[in-house]
């Protein structure tokens, strides 16, 4: 099969490798489409091999293939499978668990010994014509959600995770810093909650543009308004939850610096080096952080639901689709300021 091989660090390319077999308890899916995640350029850049600071969710090997945002029709079905027949149209946690092992067998697959993380380390995910996946994490989609949509119930869940950890109610003045995919999905989520005081900052154009189009108070460029005074002339406060989703050395500081007396900044965007924040200033607010990752299933559940009942209008962050043969060059466009948001590659048939 097709798939986009990680070659060295910083180096991608297209491969003929063996398409992989469903064990015990595992299913290969069809890819059909596959998002390209931030995290997945981190892991190229800093993440690579046994250099870098990349943690056991963003490293990734020599040969191995990206790829966590995935969805597709079920292709090869395991033994011991129950529920899930080919042409199936699934989602899943980028979860893999060996299905042998004794926790396995009991049916405890969060405890299995050899957990791992599809698209990470050693474990191939998507960037590929197939997957194979773990049954316990599949999650069927519903006819309303195409497969576009079902490749960002990843982020979107990553995005609800973070939702979730705000200490929100329908005034709390918000600020979403950052509106690369991960932001453009938390502003949606406050928007579907009728979230109604929320403000973004964004410096690249396109990006805010993206962000206007989920209609927040307003959308300001740091570099030449301050996010915080904004909040304050048009919601009455200063914010109150910040949700940090950019992930860069600095932003944390300054989320830190922009929430209100007694706020909370929720950390969500995944910063790859060490970072400073001023101790001072956030005892002198009485601050909390939190640092949010991840999601459960229940959080898939979740966005399956609201895409299906069109509370998201997800797609808008989607700015180019390509295919696999175009994932390594594409790869060069997103280390350029000003780049695409979601980029997502498309199987056809
Ligand atoms: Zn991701
Ligand atoms: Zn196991």
């Amino acid at each position: 099969m097709k798939a986009v091989v990680c070659k060295a660090q910083s180096r991608l390319a297209v491969e003929d490798v063996p398409k992989p077999a469903a064990g015990p308890g595992q299913v290969v899916l069809k890819v059909r489409a596959c998002g390209i995640c931030g995290s997945d350029l981190h892991a190229l850049e800093f993440g690579f091999a046994d250099g870098g600071v990349g943690t056991r969710y963003a490293l990734s090997s020599v040969g191995n293939i990206m790829g966590h945002e995935f969805c597709g029709e079920v292709a090869e079905v395991g033994p011991g499978v129950d529920g899930f027949k080919p042409g199936d149209r699934v989602t899943s946690l980028p979860f893999l668990n060996c299905g042998e092992c004794a926790q396995c067998r009991a049916g405890n697959a969060a405890q299995c010994r050899v957990f791992r993380v599809i698209g990470s380390a050693n474990t191939p995910g998507a960037y590929a014509e197939y997957v194979r996946c773990a049954a316990p994490y599949l999650l069927k989609l519903p006819a309303q959600v195409n497969f576009r949509q079902g490749a960002l119930i990843e982020p979107l869940s990553v995005a609800l995770g973070g939702v979730n950890r705000g200490r929100l109610n329908p005034d709390t003045p918000c600020l979403v810093m950052g509106a690369g995919p991960i932001g453009l999905g938390v502003l949606m989520w406050l928007r579907a909650r009728r979230i109604r005081n929320v403000v973004v900052s964004e410096p690249s154009a396109s990006r805010a543009e993206l962000a206007r189009r989920t209609e927040p108070l307003a959308v300001v460029n740091p570099r030449q308004q301050n996010p915080a005074e904004t909040l304050t002339q048009l919601a009455g406060g200063p914010p109150e939850v910040v949700f940090e989703c950019v992930g860069a050395k600095g932003t944390l500081a300054q989320a830190t610096s922009l929430a209100a007396a007694g706020g909370q900044v929720v950390v969500i965007g995944y910063c790859m080096v060490p970072d400073e924040i001023n101790p001072h200033e956030c005892i002198n607010k009485n601050l909390t952080l939190d640092f949010s990752a991840g999601y459960t299933r229940a959080d898939f559940e979740t966005t399956i639901e609201a895409l299906a009942n069109g509370r998201l209008n997800a797609e808008l962050m989607i700015t180019d689709r390509v295919s696999l043969d175009e994932v390594p060059a594409m790869f060069e466009r997103l280390h350029q300021p000003n780049g695409p948001a979601k980029v997502m590659i498309e199987m056809r048939d």
